[in-house]
C-alpha cells in the first residue's frame, strides 16, 4: 500500500525546512537521500575506474619494441625511444593515481615528437603504441587549426576526438594518446613579427602549449569551434600522451649550419667531415626545432625528439609482406573471400617497390600501386566463379600500372 503521507520511502523523514520531497510513482525521496544516493554512485565509479587501472598493465620498454616490431619495420632507433617515452609515461601515471609510493619527487610528462619524411611510419608507431595499451587514441591534423576566434578548429577540439574514441568516458580519454600530425606546418611564419597575426602558426602553437603541459581544459564535445551556448567537458590532459610528427621539410639545412658552427666554434672543423650529410636528421635536436619555426615553449613540452629514417628498397620491400597486417596479406585475404587464392612474383613485388620508391611517397605509395595493379580483378573476380587462383608477375604488374592513371601521379 503506497504512503499517503509526505514522507520520504527511504529514510522515513518528513518534509521539514530545505528539505526537498521528491514524489514518484509510489513513493518519495528526499533531497538528503538523492544526495546520499549521488555519492555513493560517484564512489562506485571511481572505484570502477580504480579497478580498471589497477589492470593497467606496464609493459617494458623491451615488451614495447617488440611489439612495434609485428607491426614496424626498419626505424630502430625511433622505437627504442618511443618505447621508453612510454614506459616512463605509464610508470608516471601508475605511480600518481595509485599513490604507490610517498617519494615527491615529481616525473614530468615525455611527449614526444617524431620528424621524418611522409609515410615513414610516425603515425602507424603511434596508434600501434596505442592498440598495444588499449588505451584511447585520435589523431590531430595540426593544419586545420587556428587561434580562438578564427575561421576553423580551436586546439581543444584535438580532445574532443579524444573524447569520441573513449565514447566520452572522460576518465579513460585522460589515459589516452593523442597523435598530432604535420605538426610542422603550425610553425612561425618567419622570424619577424609581422603586421599580420600569424593565426594559424604562432598562435596556434601558443594556444597548444596549455594543452601539453597538463591542464583542466574545457573542450567542446562535438568539437570544431568553441561555441558560448554549447555545454563543455573538463578535461585534465596531465596524463594524455601527446606524440606530434612532422615531414620539416628543409630541416636538414638548418642541422647542417648547427653542426657546422658547432664543430667550428668547440672542436676541429673536421669533425663536420665525419657527419652523415646523407641523413642529417638523425642528429636532430631542440635546436633545430626552434630554427624551424617552433616557438621554444613549444619545443619545451615535447622532451623526446628522434627521427624516423626514409625507407629504402630494401624496407619496403619487407613492408609489403612481413608486418602483421602487411599489404600482401591483406589482399590476399580479401581475395581469398572470393574463394581465390592470390599469389605475388618475387619480381612483381620488386616491381612495386621501384614504382613506390620513384613516388616519394614512402611506404603511403605502395597502397596506391598496388590497388592499380589489383583493381580490375577486384572488379571482376566476384562475377567470375570459375577462376580458382591468380599469379601476379611482373609484366601483369607492369601492364596494369601503365593503363591505371596513376603513372600522372609520379614524381620525375
Ligand atoms: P607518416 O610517417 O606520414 O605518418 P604513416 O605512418 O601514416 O606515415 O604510414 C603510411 C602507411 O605506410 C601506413 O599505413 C603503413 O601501412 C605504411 N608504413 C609506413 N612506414 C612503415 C614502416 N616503417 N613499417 C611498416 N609499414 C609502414
Amino acid at each position: 500500500m503506497p504512503k499517503q503521507t509526505d514522507q520520504c520511502s527511504f529514510c522515513g523523514s518528513e518534509r521539514k525546512g530545505n528539505n526537498l520531497l521528491i514524489a514518484g510513482l509510489n513513493a518519495h525521496i528526499c533531497q538528503t537521500c538523492v544526495e546520499t544516493a549521488h555519492e555513493i554512485l560517484a564512489q562506485e565509479l571511481e572505484n570502477e575506474h580504480s579497478k580498471k587501472l589497477k589492470g593497467f598493465k606496464l609493459h617494458t620498454p623491451i615488451e614495447i619494441k617488440s611489439f612495434l616490431d609485428q607491426y614496424v619495420i626498419g626505424q630502430d632507433g625511433a622505437k627504442r625511444v618511443l618505447s621508453v617515452a612510454v614506459y616512463n609515461h605509464y610508470k608516471r601515471i601508475n605511480r600518481s593515481t595509485l599513490k604507490k609510493d610517498n617519494n615527491d619527487v615529481e616525473i614530468e610528462k615525455s611527449n614526444i615528437i617524431f620528424v621524418g619524411e611522409t609515410g615513414t611510419g610516425k603515425t602507424l608507431m603511434a596508434r600501434t603504441i596505442a592498440k598495444l595499451l588499449k588505451v584511447p587514441f585520435c589523431i590531430a591534423d595540426a593544419t586545420v587549426l587556428t587561434e580562438a576566434g578564427y575561421v576553423g578548429e580551436d586546439v581543444e577540439s584535438i580532445l574532443s576526438r579524444l573524447l569520441q574514441a573513449a565514447d566520452y568516458d572522460v576518465k579513460s580519454a585522460e589515459m589516452g594518446i593523442v597523435f598530432i600530425d604535420e605538426i610542422d606546418k603550425i610553425a612561425r611564419k618567419s622570424d619577424n613579427p609581422s603586421i599580420t597575426r600569424d593565426v594559424s602558426g604562432e598562435g596556434v602553437q601558443q594556444a597548444m602549449l596549455k594543452l601539453l603541459e597538463g591542464s583542466i581544459v574545457n573542450v567542446p564535445p562535438q568539437g570544431g569551434r568553441k561555441h558560448p551556448d554549447q555545454k563543455m567537458i573538463q578535461v585534465n590532459t596531465s596524463n594524455i600522451l601527446f606524440i606530434a610528427g612532422g615531414a620539416f621539410d628543409g630541416i636538414e639545412k638548418k642541422i647542417a649550419s648547427r653542426l657546422r658552427t658547432k664543430s667550428i666554434g668547440y672542436r676541429g672543423a673536421d669533425d663536420f667531415q665525419e657527419v652523415d650529410r646523407e641523413n642529417l636528421l638523425q642528429y636532430i635536436a631542440p635546436p633545430d626545432l626552434k630554427a624551424f619555426g617552433l616557438i621554444p615553449e613549444l619545443v619545451g613540452r615535447f622532451p623526446v625528439s628522434c627521427h624516423l629514417n626514409p625507407l629504402d628498397k630494401e624496407a619496403l620491400r619487407r613492408i609489403l609482406t612481413e608486418p602483421k597486417n602487411a599489404l600482401v596479406k591483406q589482399y590476399v585475404h580479401l581475395f581469398e573471400m572470393d574463394n581465390v587464392e592470390l599469389e605475388f612474383e618475387e619480381e612483381a613485388l620488386n616491381f612495386i617497390v621501384e614504382k613506390s620508391i620513384v613516388f616519394k611517397l614512402g611506404a603511403r605509395g605502395l597502397r596506391s600501386i598496388m590497388e592499380s595493379i589489383l583493381t580490375d580483378l577486384m572488379f571482376d573476380i566476384p562475377t567470375q566463379k570459375d577462376i580458382k587462383k591468380i599469379t601476379i608477375d611482373r609484366a601483369f604488374a607492369e601492364e596494369k600500372f601503365s593503363s591505371s592513371g596513376i603513372t600522372k601521379l609520379m614524381v620525375a
